[in-house]
């Protein structure tokens, strides 16, 4: 195939037989999120470029290098999201809806572009479901969003196989401080930091903590600890989302090296782990950001979220074989009508049916043929039960109905009983 008819590297088709698997995960998430209170925003894919070099930061991986950026017609900057935290703080603030503290609990879903090498579990067009709350400061709501990730978790049967993270950044007053010591200690060891570490030094020297370079993390166990640099404030914060989790009963690890990749965090930072997907381990990150609103030109306002990648956690779900019997069966019910006459007549009964039964899958056989390849289709088709119409039935205006999975012979039912039928042999979801 030539090459301009293929997709772009790094992103995927989802095809027909995975979208049930995606569509069931999303559904799940949406369903979580109404109940408790969140509300769906839902933003441009393009934005100037500008507001994520503000927002995420100049000297972060995805500005430096991941982004896909382009001039559009008239000559402005655009880029392709690469997060969706910039794009909801600059909604939030265009249409006026955080002003005197007002309380915004948001989500969105939706692809996110990165100029990523793209490998199991990491691609250039991926999919993120992301919430946002702003002008709640409390740890109470830091919980309430890893509470409800735990519950996800345990709907999904995937609680077992992940992990959750946690570390606290500290007020900018006290992470620059912290900053300044750790600085003044690696500059001490310099000449045994990997190449990527002594820029980071320069330029971003937190990111030095998550380096996966065996010689930097040695000369890392004796550097000053961020914990011993937290303002008081930042430590009751801390305190006070560990007391809560303890309180569900929701595990974690502390990891004072998790800092997260880009600038605009603060206190609160959390990652779920799993080791069931090789390299690309984390399912879903974030934390809290309260300086964010202000540096984008908005007031002072506290904000906290989070994202999770789907590609990753539909991965885990097939990996750990936690799909629910009920997605791979999409047709419950399949019409076979043999004739002109039988055809209308089976046209007419199932709009019948589904009138009176709006969640049954109905599908009505379609391209005619013979008997033996309409049946063909209705048993490929998934179907529990077949419906047939030919001329005995026409003439006694009554439709077969024939079971496809397992014992049972084919029965007669009257066209204004069908639905009635249905009704208490196929399971509804
Ligand atoms: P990583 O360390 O894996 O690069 P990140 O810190 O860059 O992740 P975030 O910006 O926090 O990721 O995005 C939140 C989530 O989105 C990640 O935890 C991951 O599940 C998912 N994600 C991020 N980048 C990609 C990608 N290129 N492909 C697929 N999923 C991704
Ligand atoms: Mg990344």
């Amino acid at each position: 195939m030539s090459k301009s008819l293929q997709a772009i590297r790094g992103m995927n088709d989802i095809l027909p037989e995975q979208t049930p698997l995606w569509r069931y995960f999303e559904g799940t998430v949406a369903r979580l999120l109404d109940n408790y209170g969140y509300k769906q925003i839902r933003m441009p894919i393009v934005e100037f470029t500008e507001l994520f070099k503000r927002s995420i930061g100049e000297v972060t991986d995805i500005v430096e290098k991941e982004m896909y950026t382009f001039e559009d017609r008239n000559g402005d900057s655009l880029t392709l999201r690469p997060e969706g935290t910039a794009a909801c703080v600059r909604a939030v603030l265009e249409h006026g809806i955080t002003g005197g503290g007002q309380v915004q609990k948001l989500w969105y879903i939706g692809p996110m572009f990165r100029h990523e090498r793209p490998q199991k579990g990491r691609y250039r067009q991926f999919h993120q479901i992301g919430l946002e709350v702003f002008n709640l400061d409390g740890p109470d709501i830091d919980a309430e969003l890893i509470i409800m990730t735990w519950r996800l978790w345990g709907e999904l049967g995937i609680r077992d196989a992940v992990k959750l993270e946690l570390n606290s950044l500290g007020t900018s007053e006290s992470r620059g401080r912290y900053r300044e010591a750790l600085v003044e200690y690696l500059s001490a060891h310099h000449d045994k930091l990997d190449e990527d570490s002594q820029r980071r030094l320069k330029t971003n020297p937190l990111r030095v903590l998550d380096t996966k370079n065996a010689d930097t993390q040695a000369v890392l166990v004796d550097a000053p600890k961020m914990a011993d640099y937290l303002d008081d404030e930042s430590r009751a914060h801390f305190e006070g989302l560990k007391a809560r989790l303890d309180a569900v009963g929701i595990p974690y690890v502390l990891n004072p090296k998790l800092v997260r990749g880009l600038d605009y965090y603060s206190k609160t930072v959390f990652e779920w782990v799993t080791d069931k997907l090789g390299a690309q381990g984390t399912v879903c990150a974030g934390g809290r950001y309260d300086g964010l609103v202000e540096q984008m030109g908005g007031k002072p306002t506290a904000g906290v979220g989070f994202a999770m990648g789907i590609e990753r956690l539909v991965l885990m779900l097939e990996t750990l074989e936690q799909i629910p019997e009920e997605i791979s069966r999409q047709v419950d019910v399949y019409l076979c009508a043999f004739g002109e006459q039988a055809e209308l007549a089976g046209l007419a009964l199932a709009e019948r049916v589904r009138d009176q039964l709006p969640n049954l899958r109905l599908q009505v056989n379609a391209g005619a043929g013979s008997f033996k390849s309409q049946f063909k289709k209705a048993d490929k088709s998934g179907a529990l039960h077949a419906l047939i119409l030919g001329d005995d039935e026409m003439a006694q205006q009554v439709v077969g109905f024939k079971p496809l999975r397992g014992q049972g012979e084919q029965q007669s039912i009257a066209w204004d009983a069908l639905a009635a039928h249905l009704a208490t042999c196929v399971v509804q979801g």
